[in-house]
């Protein structure tokens, strides 16, 4: 069915909803703005949980991802000095709590609490600067996922990244964690299951990813960052990826929103027809107007209303 061409949309279509599976669905319009490339693109928004997912996706998408896409950047290794600090500073967060020793992951490591010895994977892990971080902080069991990289390769002793799929690895996991990866996938219930399956018993899985609770998608529709069409295939409410995950068997630990000032000013970039400049973004803003929005960003993540949040699942012991 081709939803582009007739300019309205066919009575007869039959979107389910991938979160919650309701039939009920408002259809909306949006275009490609961090680049300009507009076209238009429909997305479905379920009147049951709220939740987003664009209705078709394009072939083939990665004329949308330019090539120099922040993920695929080249790793920034550290010196033996520095790893050696990294791994001070880890455990002074972790273990005494001094939160001005927070690097800038910590906050969901510190909810997470691995063990060094943990088995952790990122899935969508680009250019695995995160899982090197992580190594220099003393981690020594990471593995990457991303079908997209160049190949398999090793970045630091016991730092794998795979060209591909987790669930192609042989590989069993303490910690699953995906930054900012989970809404390019468009089969949710896909995903959490191979996640499921790829977690020892009792294991964590961490997905952060953009929520449609987000005020400032109530507020500004299209126009808002985080919609990031057509890139952006799926887009969970709270409610809805509580259910699907639930459905797969995982038990939902804790929610914590962890947006920005971004959601406001990148936003208004697009309400003035401007592409997304993550440099110069923010400059048409006073200091002052910019430490307004942080402060109001953080009232946003303390009320649920933030436009991204991290989810803490687990899977039972006995499932
Ligand atoms: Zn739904």
């Amino acid at each position: 069915m081709n939803y582009f061409s007739t300019g309205k949309m066919p009575i007869s279509h039959s979107t389910k909803c991938k979160f919650c599976g309701s039939s009920d669905q408002n259809f909306f319009k949006a275009k490609e703005r961090m680049l300009g490339l507009g076209g238009e693109f429909t997305y479905s928004e379920c009147l049951s949980c709220g939740s987003l997912q664009l209705v078709t996706v394009p072939d083939d998408l990665s004329s949308y991802y330019p090539a120099g896409y922040y993920s695929f950047l080249e790793l920034n290794k550290s010196n033996f000095l520095t790893r050696a600090l990294k791994g001070l500073r880890i455990r002074a967060y972790l273990k005494l709590g001094l939160t001005f020793q927070a690097p800038m992951y910590g906050y969901w490591l510190r909810k997470l609490q691995p063990g060094f010895s943990a088995r952790i994977a990122d899935v969508g892990c680009g250019n695995g600067q995160l899982l090197y971080e992580l190594y220099a902080s003393g981690y020594s069991d990471l593995q990457g996922f991303d079908p997209f990289i160049e190949k398999d390769i090793q970045i630091a002793p016991g730092v794998k990244l795979w060209k591909g799929r987790i669930e192609d690895s042989a590989d069993t996991f303490d910690i699953i964690m995906m930054h900012h990866a989970f809404e390019h996938m468009d089969d949710p219930h896909a995903v959490l299951k191979v996640c499921f399956e790829k977690l020892n018993p009792g294991g964590k899985l961490l997905i952060r990813c953009p929520v449609a609770d987000a005020e400032v998608w109530k507020e500004s529709r299209e126009l808002w960052v985080q919609l990031d069409a057509p890139r952006h295939l799926i887009i969970p409410t709270v409610k809805g990826l509580k259910m699907k995950a639930e459905q797969v068997g995982f038990l939902l630990d804790e929610i914590e929103f962890d947006s920005s000032d971004f959601q406001f000013w990148a936003t208004e970039l697009y309400r003035r027809g401007k592409i997304l400049d993550e440099e110069k973004g923010s400059a048409f803003l006073t200091i002052k107007e910019r430490q307004s929005l942080k402060e109001k960003a953080l009232q946003y993540n303390q009320e649920g209303k933030g436009d991204q949040a991290c989810f803490y699942f687990r899977k039972p012991v006995k499932s």
